[in-house]
């Protein structure tokens, strides 16, 4: 191993102690390097979020040893996922069973997962150092600096190495990148906890409404009656107030009947808390020399489904992984840490592609009736094939990866019959089997656009989306042709 220089502070500096900071943090230190880690806030710490953790995050946890700590044993399962549509129940499904994955998810608040997380690094001889705001990136030929508010005070830490682990508004990545992330990249959220919620206890449950489409409400259990309940929506389709999501989330609550009979006899126990999430672009690097991004920091968002934790903790331990190498080699060039990046796109960007493009069609309001027609299709195929309703419930709930080909033919075969009984047949052509060529995939956009012009009235908002489309459609094609090429893996390589 090549020792720590005398010119810095520690080996590896992370900023960010989140899911995907601690468990770099863990796997670093465990390997013998000295890991320095810098948060603004002091922990227990809350962060607004849905609390779901996934089969694929709760392995993860297993590996950090996390899953023997006694409250997480008594954290809430939850064995089945309902989707449900203007108060009528669209899919209902329990979590299926997966090869190496437990057959259900558990929703365990932040405040309590994220400290396991970090004791557990800690327990692996990493340095937490709380209360330390990250400010600018500097880049050295020998080291990366960090400059940090503590308090009144400015430190300047050296490090070989800077894993930005800062989450979705990451000043690692804006230092090094040189923006904030663009607003069709983010998704604004926020939730609240109850108590006193009415059962199942074991079952997730995600709102769809016409009002609100294409917006979301789910209703996370937490256990002991309580549970977490939030509202998600592209950025763009939002006027940029915390009110506006509240009043959505208020008069969802109020109109939804599925979901106000889970809350009939609700009280709301915490302030409403709002955060952005960044998701996944390809576009923009996540390495550069002695710096890789982790977590939310890179965008690792499901677009779909908002979910992050199980990508951070992925993240997390692939970054660890490919940073041991180059400590070891004393080669931490851009060029040595790509096979990280590689490693990210190859495991991930499958799954964020087509979640992508379905996020990027249903942000044109003008086809809400496409994609409710859409659901409602998925939801009477569901009722009459169980299997059907298995994998569609484990798609739309994000339980299932979306590299699994069963689960394209039924999204895409969803809207050709929502489309049909629509009479939209130009669009049955233009976005029927989008995993067919390299040309479908740009007819799919091209007659997208066409669409859009055709159908809404603003053409600056058309341009845009099927601008938005016409990426997605072209990104999408691409990875069905690695996937094609088997260079997709349903299992976790590293
Ligand atoms: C409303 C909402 C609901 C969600 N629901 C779910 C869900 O149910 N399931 C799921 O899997 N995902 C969900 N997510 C996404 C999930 O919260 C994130 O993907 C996850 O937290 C990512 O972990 P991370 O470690 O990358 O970032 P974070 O958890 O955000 O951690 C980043 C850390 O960096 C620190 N930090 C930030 N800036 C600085 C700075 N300048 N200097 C020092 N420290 C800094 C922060 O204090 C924080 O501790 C949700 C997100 C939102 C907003």
């Amino acid at each position: 191993m090549v020792r720590i220089k005398q010119s810095t502070d520690c080996d590896v500096l992370i900023a960010g102690a989140g899911p995907a900071g601690a468990v770099a943090a863990f796997y670093l230190a465990g390997s013998g390097y000295k890991v320095c880690v810098l948060d603004k806030d002091r922990f227990p710490r809350d962060k607004v979020c849905g609390d779901f953790v996934g089969p694929v995050g709760l392995v993860e946890l297993l590996r950090l040893g996390v899953t023997r700590q006694p409250a997480y044993q008594q954290s809430n399962k939850i064995f089945s996922a309902s989707c449900y549509l203007d108060g009528g129940q669209l899919v209902s499904a329990p979590i299926p069973p997966i090869d190496g994955l437990p057959p259900f998810g558990r929703v365990i608040p932040r405040m309590q997962l994220d400290q396991w997380i970090l004791e557990a690094a800690q327990g692996a001889g990493a340095t937490i150092l709380e209360g330390y705001r990250v400010k600018d990136v500097m880049l050295h030929d020998d080291a990366v600096m960090v400059v940090a508010e503590y308090g009144k005070q400015t430190s300047r830490l050296r490090a070989r190495l800077l894993i930005g682990a800062d989450g979705s508004n990451s000043i690692v990545a804006r230092a090094l990148r040189g923006h904030a992330p663009a607003d069709h990249d983010r998704i604004v959220a926020i939730r609240a906890y109850y108590e006193n919620v009415a059962g199942p206890h074991d079952q997730a449950d995600l709102y769809f409404s016409g009002d609100s489409f294409p917006g979301y409400c789910w209703l996370f259990p937490t256990g002991g009656g309580g549970a977490n309940v939030g509202v998600g929506v592209a950025s763009q389709t939002m006027p940029k107030t915390k009110f506006a999501l509240k009043s959505l989330l208020q008069q969802l609550i109020e109109q939804d009947h599925a979901l106000g009979r889970r809350l009939r006899h609700a009280r709301i126990v915490t302030k409403v808390g709002g955060w952005p999430l960044t998701t996944y672009n390809h576009r923009l690097p996540i390495v550069w020399d002695r710096v890789m991004l982790a977590g939310d920091a890179a965008g690792l968002i499901n677009p779909l489904n908002g979910e992050g934790i199980q990508y951070a903790l992925l993240s997390g331990r692939w970054a660890a992984h490919y940073a041991v190498q180059g400590l070891c080699h004393d080669t931490l060039a851009q060029s040595h840490l790509m096979p990280y990046a590689r490693t990210v796109e190859s495991e991930l960007r499958y799954d964020m592609s087509i979640s992508n493009m379905i996020v990027q069609l249903i942000r044109n309001r003008s086809l809400n009736p496409l994609w409710l027609r859409a659901l409602q299709v998925i939801g009477t195929a569901a009722r009459e094939q169980p299997g059907y309703a298995a994998v569609a419930g484990g798609v739309l709930a994000g339980l299932i990866p979306a590299n699994n080909l069963l689960g394209q033919k039924i999204i895409w075969g969803s809207i050709k019959q929502a489309a049909i009984s629509l009479g939209g047949e130009a669009l049955i052509r233009s976005i029927y089997d989008p995993a067919g060529s390299m040309r479908d995939g740009f007819d799919v956009s091209k007659a997208g656009v066409k669409m859009a012009f055709d159908t809404m009235r603003n053409p600056l908002d058309s341009l845009k989306w099927g601008m938005g489309v016409t990426g997605s459609a072209a990104e999408l094609t691409k990875q069905v042709y690695r996937d094609a090429a088997g260079r997709v893996t349903a299992k976790r390589s590293v």
